[in-house]
């Protein structure tokens, strides 16, 4: 993934949430702040909009996924994108005819500011509850962040929030019908996390698998062959592989889009094929990348300047 430059990173700004306040009382308000990086406004441009599967919605950014899972007892939403994504999410939800109220959890795939960042203003805006594991729940109640992340001194700061439960790996997250999963995948950080689920549409169905970013991304300095911040980092890796092949796992999302070619899929299901957006054994041909990345990561690290 690109990681913004950060000449002009370490600032987040909150800009206008009492100017948008002023304008009206209902429905409730989602604050925009803007995150200053390389990228950023790339990653946040808007996209309509759409309906992955089932009960299973796309409602981020043309960059940075945003999942909705919808039950008639409630829904749950999955990563809230930079904190100026918020605004963004909040309309969608709403433009796909739901109500950000009905929003019972709030997901996060890594506490990092272009996965996490909206989740503290959408988290008003919805009243739902945070469910985290219990790293990043640490890091987002601290508004700080850690060094066991290897991109500990890239990091930009965005919104803390007090998480309402921590996750426990393989924990089922429960709202109404839905049962989604929860799969400790660390690495990229040590509180990544992953998420499956079963969707149908009739009697066509899908096993989701929203899995987190794998890629071996440090500041200067970090080994991820050999460190003191992170020590587990490869086990982390390793166990967090392993188990997204495990899973059934037939459509694959993930928290950069790009990731899994999902707007050249949806391209090609809007031309007319229908299952574009389905591959079968899509978690293992991801993780045989992403083993191939981190092993290149590992020989140049033993590789001499
Ligand atoms: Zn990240
Ligand atoms: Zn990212």
């Amino acid at each position: 993934m690109r990681t913004p430059s950060l000449a002009a990173a370490f600032l987040a700004v909150l800009l206008t949430s009492s100017a948008l306040n002023a304008q009206g009382t209902s429905p409730p308000p989602v604050d925009l702040v803007v995150t200053r990086c390389d990228g950023c406004a790339e990653w946040n441009e808007p996209q309509r909009p759409f309906r992955l599967h089932g009960n299973t919605w796309y409602v981020g950014t043309r960059g940075l996924s945003a999942i909705l899972v919808t039950s008639s007892a409630g829904h749950v939403l999955i990563d809230g994108g930079l904190p100026e994504s918020a605004p963004l999410i909040a309309a969608s939800v709403r433009a796909l005819g739901f109500r950000l109220e009905d929003v019972k959890v709030l997901l996060n795939s890594h506490a990092h500011y272009d996965h996490a960042g909206g989740l503290a203003a959408l988290q008003r805006a919805s009243g739902a509850d945070v469910l985290l594991h219990p790293w990043s729940a640490r890091l987002l109640r601290l508004g700080t962040s850690l060094p066991e992340d290897p991109q500990y001194g890239l990091y930009l700061p965005f919104p803390g929030l007090q998480a309402r439960r921590e996750l426990s790996d393989r924990d089922v997250v429960r709202v109404g019908d839905l049962a989604i999963i929860a799969h400790f995948t660390g690495g990229h950080t040590p509180g990544g996390t992953s998420f499956s689920w079963r969707s149908c549409e009739g009697t066509e169905c899908r096993d989701v698998v929203y899995a987190d970013s794998q890629t071996p991304i440090a500041e200067d300095g970090f080994r991820f062959s050999s460190n003191t911040r992170y020590p587990t980092v490869l086990a982390d890796f390793e166990r967090g592989h392993a188990r997204l092949e495990s899973l059934p796992c037939d459509l694959l999302l993930a928290p950069h889009p790009g990731a899994v070619q999902l707007f050249e899929r949806l391209a090609r299901r809007d031309a007319g094929e229908a299952n574009a957006l389905r591959e079968p054994n899509a978690c293992r041909t991801f993780v045989r990348t992403a083993r191939e990345r981190l092993a290149q990561r590992l020989t140049s690290e033993r590789t001499p300047k």
